[in-house]
């Protein structure tokens, strides 16, 4: 004899209960199945319990825009990073991002339009980036990409790589708004451009910065300027 009880929690099916081997014997089966029955609620709500957990945790370390990771997560694992960077003396490099006239964007086409671009942004950082790498959106329109095991060199060889993408995409899925976008980008390595979080982060800013002044659309690589 065998069983299959769904477990259902918040009226969704997250398992199923499969017994098999139950008893011949009318009453007895009765009563394993009953027992089956509330072992199933049991643990279709901690199954539930665990994914809503799940389902905050992320929720608490993502831009729920962009999909990113948001500054808080970029903060504590920019120190993370730090530390482990150090004591491994391997490279890191961060990369900051920023959308060019953006402001355009939603005068001219409406924050609707603003936030799809960043959408399409986002979305390319993902495509370029490694593994290892954590990408955020640090705020409006300003990204940061955090390159463990990568010297500046490569990270602004990679920036290029991302700005030339950007550049090139339509902006937009549907090709409805502004018919390109671009961002500017500055580049830093850990410790040669700061020696910590703060000084490694005010580098690469500056960096974009300059990149902003010389014209937009280009990158930046700190130390270099
Ligand atoms: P620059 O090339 O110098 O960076 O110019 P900019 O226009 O991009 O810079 P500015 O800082 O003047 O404008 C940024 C704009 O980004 C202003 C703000 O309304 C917009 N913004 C910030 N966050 C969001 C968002 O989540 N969605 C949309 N649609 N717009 C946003
Ligand atoms: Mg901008
Ligand atoms: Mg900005």
């Amino acid at each position: 004899m065998r069983l299959c009880v769904p477990l259902v929690t918040q009226d969704e099916l997250v398992g199923m209960l499969h017994l098999e081997g139950l008893a011949a014997q009318a009453k007895l089966r009765d009563e394993q199945e009953q027992l089956a029955v509330s072992l199933a609620e049991q643990l279709a709500l901690a199954l539930g319990n665990a994914r809503l957990r799940e389902s905050l945790r992320r929720q608490s370390v993502l831009d729920p825009l962009t999909g990113l990771f948001n500054r808080r997560y970029f903060e504590e694992t920019l120190r993370r990073e730090l530390a482990r960077s150090r004591r491994m003396a391997s490279p890191l490099s961060l990369v900051v991002l920023d959308v060019d006239h953006f402001k355009r964007v939603n005068d001219g086409y409406g924050h609707a339009t603003g936030d799809a671009v960043l959408r399409t942004i986002a979305q390319l950082v993902r495509q370029s980036i490694r593994d290892c790498d954590v990408a955020c959106r640090y705020g409006g329109e300003e990204l940061v990409i955090l390159m463990p095991d990568c010297a500046q060199q490569d990270a602004a060889r990679r920036a290029e790589a991302l700005r030339a993408d950007i550049a090139g995409a339509p902006p937009m899925p549907d090709g409805a708004g502004p018919d390109t976008i671009t961002a500017s980008f500055g580049v830093a390595e850990f410790p040669i451009h700061g020696p910590d979080a703060e000084a490694l982060f005010r580098a690469a800013d500056r960096a974009l910065y300059q990149a902003k002044r010389e014209g937009r659309n280009r990158v930046i690589a700190a130390g270099q300027q």
